[in-house]
């Protein structure tokens, strides 16, 4: 098999991710912060070390910056409940997945917050952020967008949006889910506010498991409440990080494994992973562009970098869901087709009757195989 849907989530994972996990059943199988005994201790530990090294990965102010939770739609969906107000506006970009859209939909529908869509221009961050700055209006307390679209990969200029919203007094939130491991992300010089991860995508660890990475001692009121193992006799959460966001027993197969995913990115280096990949997108882009049945979408930016690896199409005589079938039965590739859970994304990009044929490398992707890949589109028609 040949496995190109990496941005939904990484595979093959690295083998010290497989050891991290297995080590937290088999040597850290005890519940952190419950006991005082020596294992339990030690396993305690491993979590502090991992939010240590995730603070570091990110530049967070510190490791109690750093809540584990179940993944990226949890963080987002922590970040609207919990820390916008009745009557709140929210700015979101057009090219947004369901796990920004629909938990904001599902408030304005009750008739507590409104949102406003803000069109991204693709290869004009003038005219986007023109398109933000004009969506601001009194009640507006935050903007919440994604890093890169996880259809087409391209990157939004979310430091300059954050720097937009500050100025206005308004909250940044940061969907990361496809930039967490490919762009950088520093908390302290970016100045967001609250960025959301899943641990399973190109941070390379195992599903179950994703980040909210706090900015600026942002309060979010805790989704849900449970025990912590600090301040027993309290009956409401405690007030602080990380215990307040992290009520019940935590997902340490998901830490540790988390952590030597981040670990790995650290030591291959982000930015070599990043050109490896763009490499291959780029080869592939240039190669199957003479190709007239095939059309690339979103791929209009000339600068360098404002891509994250991935590559959108669609073909003539095919619609997307069959023609990604058509690659895992003919071929045994398997990509993504249809809407990637972002219909706003592919209203904006005119594609939202046929979807997109994705294609998602990772640091795992060989030359061979993208070759492959080649060839069997040359063939399909
Ligand atoms: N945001 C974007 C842009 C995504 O691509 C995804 C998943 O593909 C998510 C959020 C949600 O991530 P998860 O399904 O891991 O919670």
């Amino acid at each position: 098999m040949i496995y190109l849907d990496n941005s939904a989530t990484t595979y093959p994972k690295p083998p010290q991710v497989i050891r991290a996990v297995q080590s937290a059943v088999s040597v850290y199988g005890f519940n952190p912060g419950r006991g005082g005994y020596r294992q339990s201790l030690q396993t305690a530990q491993k979590v502090y070390e991992a939010r240590e090294s995730i603070a570091e990965f990110f530049h967070a102010s510190s490791p109690e910056a750093v809540i584990f939770t179940p993944g990226c739609t949890q963080s987002i969906n922590m970040v609207i409940k919990g820390a916008l107000k009745h009557g709140d506006h929210v700015i979101i970009s057009s090219l947004e997945h369901n796990a920004v859209y629909r938990p904001l939909y599902q408030l304005s529908k009750r008739g507590e917050i409104t949102f406003d869509i803000a069109e991204v221009v693709i290869g004009d961050d003038e005219a986007t952020i023109d398109h933000f700055r004009q969506a601001i209006n009194k009640n507006t307390r935050m903007i919440l967008c994604t890093h890169a679209s996880n259809v087409i990969g391209y990157r939004l200029p979310t430091e300059r949006l954050c720097a937009l919203a500050h100025s206005y007094g308004i909250l940044f939130c940061l969907d990361a889910a496809q930039s967490a491991g490919v762009f950088p992300i520093d908390m302290v010089n970016d100045g967001y506010d609250f960025v959301c991860c899943p641990g399973h995508k190109y941070l390379y660890g195992p599903m179950g498991i994703g980040l909210l990475l706090i900015g600026n001692d942002n309060i979010v009121a805790p989704l849900i409440a449970g025990g912590t193992g600090s301040v027993s006799t309290q009956p409401e959460m405690p007030d602080f990080y990380p215990d307040r966001l992290e009520a019940g027993t935590q997902n340490i197969s998901g830490i540790l494994g988390l952590k030597a995913g981040v670990d790995f990115v650290r030591q291959r280096g982000m930015d070599r992973i990043y050109h490896q990949e763009s490499r291959q997108i780029d080869r592939l882009y240039r190669s199957l562009r003479r190709h007239e049945h095939l059309h690339f979408i979103g791929r209009v930016d000339e600068r360098e970098d404002v891509y994250a690896p991935v590559l959108a199409f669609t073909a003539d005589r095919t619609d997307s869901e069959t023609l990604a079938e058509q690659l895992s039965q003919q071929y045994q590739i398997a990509v993504r087709g249809g809407l990637h859970c972002a219909p706003l994304a592919h209203k904006a990009l005119g594609t939202i009757d046929r979807g997109v044929v994705r294609i998602a490398p990772s640091v795992f992707t060989s030359t061979e195989e993208t070759n492959i890949l080649y060839r069997a589109l040359s063939r399909i028609k």
